[in-house]
């Protein structure tokens, strides 16, 4: 027993030196081993965002990356969905932009960390709603401060009333009841300040991106640009694991999701000197709301490059790759549809919506077409020429359900070649 007892105490002392090395030196040491086990965890999750299966990539002609920088006397227009947009998404061209430039706010962002509010709130989140609405204004305010000391023409601004958390409901495949009218409103709303301001370039929400609002206001802001004398782009601001890393890596090039790169989009990225980026990050600062958690977010935008995508439309000969797997091309006014396997659905459906004349309620017409060994011809009906037109592509099951929506896509009819918009220059 003796010598049994004698044998275990070394062993005893080994286990307890053990757990007392665990935390000080074993963790550590384990620490820098998970992290690049995390990273490929993400670099994963991004990949399978990817449209892996999509119909092969286009070519990569496509794929500008070429500089895009304001002109001096530029009249530029920003929709931001929420204050603080036209900085984190289109920060990096705002900051440089010299000429008359008009940011407008859809919402107040009241909605921001809603959640949150009903829990410390109780029943009542409709004050702190407001109040939250009142400071994020005047956060927005505070913020352009820093971008229009540097500038002898400041920026204006004009906050609009529409409800944050509720812009889905414009479009017509939205999970939520659609409301014909509210749309109708909110185009000939866009279309109204498009027309009065007259700008030279416009940015708005790109319709790729996953926060619905800024779908649906990307959608409707982009057909009300369209065919306008303006050059047109998109920014993104919410993307599944997009950017990383977070926090703020000045020298990082931003670059778009992979799963955006194949997607028919001409991306290109707006150089930011040290000084735009600094006086951005004072701008972002402003928005106190906002940082705490969402920093690290927020900051992960301010890098060496901003990015745009032009916004154009459909046109014959042009196939637009969806991240979710499927392809839409034009043939005439067939809209051609092929589905990737992953995909499944018996139908297609377009609904299209276009404005019948100028600031007048939006018309909508819908096409459908059985799917047959994934792919789908969908006749469109005879638009108005020259009038732009939403599409939103569908799947539906037997029953006639939707499964899945394409991102809206846009087409300008015209007489020779529909969806080559005239005043859209590249570049
Ligand atoms: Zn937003």
């Amino acid at each position: 027993m003796e010598e049994a007892a004698m044998q275990q105490r070394p062993m005893r002392r080994l286990v307890s030196a053990l757990r007392c090395l665990l935390p000080s030196v074993v963790l550590p040491l384990l620490i820098p081993l998970f992290i690049p086990v995390l990273l490929v965890m993400l670099w994963l999750a991004e990949r399978s965002h990817g449209p892996s299966s999509a119909p092969p990539h286009p070519t990569t002609s496509r794929h500008g990356w070429a500089a895009l920088r304001p002109k001096p006397s530029e009249r530029l227009l920003v929709f931001a969905v929420h204050p603080d947009d036209e900085l984190v998404g289109a920060g990096a061209y705002l900051a440089a932009a010299r000429g008359p430039t008009l940011i407008v706010y859809l919402t107040r962002g009241e909605a921001s960390y809603a959640r949150r509010l009903e829990v410390s709130h109780g029943s009542h989140p409709r004050s702190a709603r407001e109040r939250l609405g009142r400071q994020r204004t005047k956060e927005a305010r505070l913020g352009l401060g820093h971008l229009n000391r540097r500038s002898e023409r400041p920026a204006r601004t004009l906050v609009l009333p529409f409800p944050d958390r509720d812009l889905e409901r414009l479009l017509p495949d939205a999970p939520t009841a659609w409301q014909p009218e509210s749309a109708s409103r909110f185009y000939g709303m866009a279309r109204r300040i498009v027309a009065q301001f007259r700008p030279d370039v416009v940015l708005l929400p790109l319709v790729y991106d996953r926060h619905p609002d800024h779908r649906a206001a990307g959608a409707l802001l982009s057909l009300a640009a369209l065919g306008t004398r303006a050059r047109t782009y998109g920014y993104l601001v919410h993307w599944p694991l997009w950017p990383i890393p977070g926090g703020y890596t000045p020298r990082l090039a931003l670059r778009p999701p992979r799963a955006l790169l194949g997607s028919g989009l001409t991306w290109y990225r707006v150089p930011i000197t040290p000084s735009e980026r600094r006086s951005l990050l004072y701008a972002l600062y402003e928005h106190r709301s906002q940082f705490g958690l969402g920093a690290p977010y927020l900051l992960a935008f301010l890098r060496a490059n901003g990015l745009l995508a032009a916004v154009s439309p459909l046109g014959e000969g042009v196939t637009i790759y969806e991240p979710s797997g499927v392809a839409v091309s034009l043939r005439g006014r067939t809209l051609v549809v092929r589905v990737g396997r992953r995909q499944i659905a018996a139908t297609l459906r377009a609904i299209v919506l276009y404005p019948k004349r100028r600031y007048e309620a939006l018309k909508v017409t819908v096409a459908k077409a059985p799917l047959a060994r994934g792919v789908g011809h969908l006749a469109l009906p005879p638009l108005p020429r020259d009038t732009p037109a939403l599409i939103f592509i569908q799947g539906l099951d037997r029953l006639g359900q939707p499964r899945w929506s394409t991102s809206p896509r846009l087409l300008l009819p015209t007489a020779g070649t529909p969806g080559v918009p005239r005043g859209n220059a590249r570049g």
